[in-house]
């Protein structure tokens, strides 16, 4: 048996169910895979075995039982892991293109993505435009000819609107546009774009799939050609995952489930605490009855998520106060791990927007972001509450 072949690296839960050997699978940490012959390396090139690997940027039986589990969650009909969200973010939204066409683009996306459609797209000749959150529903006032794709998230970074996720990709393939979905928020147990109209679905894996904050990653769902002409893109662009990462990845993903409800949990018991709190002038979570998107929420999401935001009464002061007394919940960037995090959009995601452009983004100074772990829920509501009564 050739060595370029990937045996013994299904796990026993994969496509062919249970079989003797290692219950995990091994890792292939390797660059390059042997081949017993010149023949043995054509049928690599006829593409006709896929067990058969010739270098991990192409390729690797480790990377391969990962995008197998993602297709599968999002039931898509492929994936594709990258180095990281963002690789996924701009390897993705480029193989949707042909020279001169233009991204519309949501308002409320994460940072790094609406940088690249505002820096980087236009010096490469393509064109990038944006949309505010409120006329994703109607298109027309900001589609123009070159208009080739509508890039959104729902819920939204970092202040929890829902967006109807169905109703704005009908709009847009009404239009003649394909939908590039963002769903890192949500994680696929929570949400599935695909079968809510969406192209292409991108995801950190940095985040909840991974879960424990110990890599970076990312990866792509959608159908056997969307994701043929990614790879084809990315095995160029060179942005390929590690496959150690993908390990990790892979046994984050066997307690996505419990994190995710636990995760869900938490959020809704502390919006609930938080919204009853004499400090707090506002909360955004879409669990809450008092969310404007909450009834689209619960049809469009199974659980509200493990993200929420809040603004505690007496501006950006009393927030930086709040957020120096937290003792359990860690300050940093990021979300979906297990412990929780707290971030201030005003000094991270929205730094160095002015006045009015935070008010266009719906984003109050005092905004706080709250992603939850899988403490204790007592235990995360008892530091808030200190927090929040000291400062
Ligand atoms: C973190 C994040 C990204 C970028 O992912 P990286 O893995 O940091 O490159 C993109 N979109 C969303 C919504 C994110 O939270």
């Amino acid at each position: 048996m050739g060595s370029g072949r990937g045996d013994g690296t299904r796990s026993v839960h994969g496509r062919g169910g249970p079989r003797r050997g290692p219950l995990v699978a091994p890792i292939a940490q390797t660059s390059t895979f042997t081949y017993d012959s010149a023949a043995e390396l054509r049928r690599y090139l006829d593409g006709t075995d896929p067990e058969l690997f010739l270098y991990t940027r192409y390729g690797n039986p480790t990377l391969r039982e990962l995008e197998e589990r993602l297709a599968e969650l999002e039931q898509a009909d492929d994936a594709l892991v990258l180095a990281s969200g963002m690789a996924a973010a701009t390897t993705g939204l480029l193989s949707m293109l042909a020279p001169g066409d233009e991204v519309l683009c949501s308002a409320s996306v994460y940072g790094g993505t609406a940088r690249f459609v505002r820096e980087l797209l236009p010096r490469f000749g393509f064109g990038g435009r944006f949309v505010p959150f409120e006329e994703l529903h109607d298109l027309g006032r900001h589609v123009g000819p070159r208009s080739r794709v509508l890039c959104f998230e729902s819920p939204t970074n970092p202040t929890l609107r829902v967006v109807d996720v169905e109703a704005v990709c009908a709009e847009a393939h009404r239009r003649g546009l394909l939908v590039f979905f963002d769903n890192t928020f949500s994680t696929p147990l929570v949400q599935r774009p695909l079968a809510l109209g969406a192209d292409l679905v991108m995801h950190s894996l940095t985040k909840a799939l991974a879960g424990h904050s110990d890599l970076i990653g990312g990866a792509l769902c959608g159908s056997t050609e969307r994701i043929a002409a990614a790879r084809g893109l990315m095995k160029v662009m060179g942005g390929c995952l590690d496959p150690h990462a993908a390990f990790l990845v892979l046994r984050g993903l066997r307690t996505l489930h419990l994190r995710v409800a636990r995760q869900n949990e938490n959020a809704l018991a502390v919006a609930r605490f938080l919204e009853g709190h004499a400090r707090v002038a506002a909360v955004s979570y879409p669990g809450l009855a008092s969310h404007p998107g909450h009834a689209l929420a619960a049809r469009q999401m199974r659980g509200f998520g493990g993200v929420l935001a809040f603004a505690p009464k007496g501006g950006l002061a009393a927030a930086e106060r709040v957020f120096d007394g937290l003792k359990l919940v860690a300050r940093a960037a990021s979300l979906g791990g297990v412990e929780s995090l707290v971030s201030l959009p005003v000094h991270t995601s929205h730094h160095g927007l002015s006045a009015e452009q935070l008010a266009a983004a719906g984003v109050d100074p005092a905004t706080m972001r709250l992603s939850l772990g899988v403490e204790d829920a007592a235990d995360l509501i008892a530091d808030l509450d200190q927090a929040l009564e000291r400062a």
